[in-house]
């Protein structure tokens, strides 16, 4: 027996050729000489089999990864490395040499391939929705019986942005799509109903008010046999803001906090610090704003009262002394409220501290 191509003899044949000859003959690897790859243009997003997906990959990794994944290594090959390298680039078009380097047999064998991989710069399913001002859900921002104040909108807008920040790293969909000033309030138009109802929580906690939800039918998704709803929340800030004055059963009393769980009210009267529920809400009063409290100075004062001048009238007015007001002194500026006919002097805050 002697091998078919080059007549060797006494050598174990494999398919008729001698054991270098049939080496030498060996492709090592098949690699098709042309592939497509698809990336978003505008996220890190690659389109594999039927879907996208985010990767950390650098394009070139990428693209040594549709390679390595299209080629068949040969049965008889062991061992097969292959060694990228970029030969041309034209736009989208990318000009490989590869270098597959294995044994057959033993023998070690190289071979080389052009390959030509083309890039596709498209959008992935949520950057077109992105893209397109896609929004699951939209949030209301209003105020109960007034205008929003330019302070809300900002420490809103504030919260939002920041929450944002931190909930797209990772929810692809948690962007704000669009922003409307309208007359009444603000609307905030969200990616994802979840990132939503997370910021309207986080808005309520921290600035207080009444929140409703209710889904509104968008229309059908026949591709799906679904029906399309979005989310509208809304978040009524309440009638009154922090500095506002309140009357709440027999208390009047100065708004001194207020968060998603209660109001704060200082009683005007006792100087001591209520907690009301929201679901009182609907039994407050608000009787007079922060821009209401006027300066009047302390005239004269007794263990039982305390004499100043009617900050409009400058009529002289005796109220009663209480607790928390004994550090006035005659000649000091004090803050005071007129509500419903009645004045209230408004402690200076070192007594409030103090007194709690
Ligand atoms: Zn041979
Ligand atoms: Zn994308």
């Amino acid at each position: 027996m002697f091998c078919i191509e080059c007549g060797k003899e006494d050598e174990k044949l494999f398919e008729g050729l001698c054991h270098s000859c049939f080496a030498a003959n060996n492709k090592l690897i098949s690699i098709p000489p042309e592939l497509e790859v698809e990336v978003c243009a505008h996220c890190s997003s690659l389109h594999m089999g039927d879907r996208w997906q985010e990767t950390k990959q650098s394009e070139e990794d990428l693209v040594a990864e549709t390679i390595a994944k299209a080629s068949v290594t040969d049965v008889n090959a062991d061992d097969v490395v292959l060694e990228i390298d970029l030969i041309n680039q034209r736009g989208s078009l990318l000009e490989l040499l590869v270098k597959a380097n294995g044994t057959v047999l033993g023998v070690p064998i190289e071979r080389e391939f052009k390959v030509n991989v083309k890039i596709n710069r498209n959008a992935c399913p949520e950057c077109s929705k992105y893209a397109s001002g896609y929004y699951e859900a939209v949030l209301q921002l209003r105020a109960d019986e007034r205008l929003l104040s330019n302070e809300e909108i900002q420490t809103v807008d504030g919260i939002i942005k920041n929450l944002l920040e931190k909930l797209s790293r990772t929810n692809r969909m948690a962007y704000l799509s669009q922003r409307l000033m309208l007359k009444e309030g603000v609307d905030y138009y969200f990616g994802s109903y979840k990132a939503a109802r997370k910021i309207s929580n986080a808005l309520k906690e921290q600035m207080g008010g009444m929140m409703g939800e209710s889904p509104r039918l968008m229309g059908r998704d026949k591709s799906a046999g679904k029906d399309l709803y979005r989310i509208w929340i809304s978040l009524r800030l309440p009638m009154f803001q922090k500095g506002d004055f309140l009357a709440h059963e027999n208390h009047i009393g100065q708004v001194i906090d207020l968060n998603g769980r209660k109001i704060v009210s200082m009683d005007l009267g006792t100087l001591e610090n209520i907690s009301i529920s929201w679901r009182q809400y609907d039994n407050l009063e608000k009787v007079a704003s922060r821009e209401d409290v006027k300066t009047t100075t302390v005239t004269s004062k007794s263990p039982t009262e305390i004499q100043l001048l009617h900050p409009e009238t400058y009529q002289p007015l005796d109220l009663p002394m209480i607790l928390g007001l004994t550090d006035l002194n005659i000649g000091e500026e004090v803050e005071v409220i007129e509500i419903k006919g009645k004045l209230y002097i408004i402690p200076p805050k070192k007594d409030i501290i103090k007194d709690n």
